[in-house]
């Protein structure tokens, strides 16, 4: 099995754009950017999701969310930033997955490339469900929390 390439990047054996880096987590510059700015925020520790994340590592994780916001925003002058987290286990494993989990950070700004490619068609996909329709949604999801 090939060796998961953000535990390689964490330990520097594999070569990143390295933004910023403390004792559990390292953020580094996506290398498949949606826009210039896109960084990748990973915990040090192979976690699969957040599903098995320990409470530790989240809170690494999180804690420098706001710090590389600011600094994405003041570096690339950026006018905001979108945080992204895919969980897509039901892909096969020869697409482009990276199974180690990580948090997209995308700098955004007013009528940008990723809104007119992307994003508006996404409006076309929202509904309006009932009370009773999202009460039973969010029954079936309430009564499976640990
Ligand atoms: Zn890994």
């Amino acid at each position: 099995m090939e060796a998961c390439r953000f535990c390689s990047i964490s330990q520097h054996k594999l070569d990143a754009a390295i933004v910023f880096e403390d004792e559990s987590v390292i953020a580094f510059m996506d290398k498949y950017p949606l826009v210039d700015g896109h960084l990748l925020v990973v915990p040090k520790k192979h976690f699969e999701s957040f599903i098995d994340l320990d409470h530790e590592s989240a809170f690494d994780l999180v804690k420098v969310i706001g710090k590389l916001e600011k600094a994405l925003m003041d570096g690339v002058g950026c006018e905001g930033v979108d945080l992204r987290q895919h969980f897509r286990p039901f892909l096969p494993e020869s697409t482009l997955v990276l199974r180690h989990l990580h948090l997209h950070l995308v700098p955004r700004r007013m009528g940008d490339d990723l809104y007119d490619k992307a994003l508006k068609h996404e409006g076309s996909l929202r509904r309006e469900p009932s009370l009773v329709e999202l009460t039973s949604l969010a029954s079936k999801i309430k009564a499976r929390i640990r």
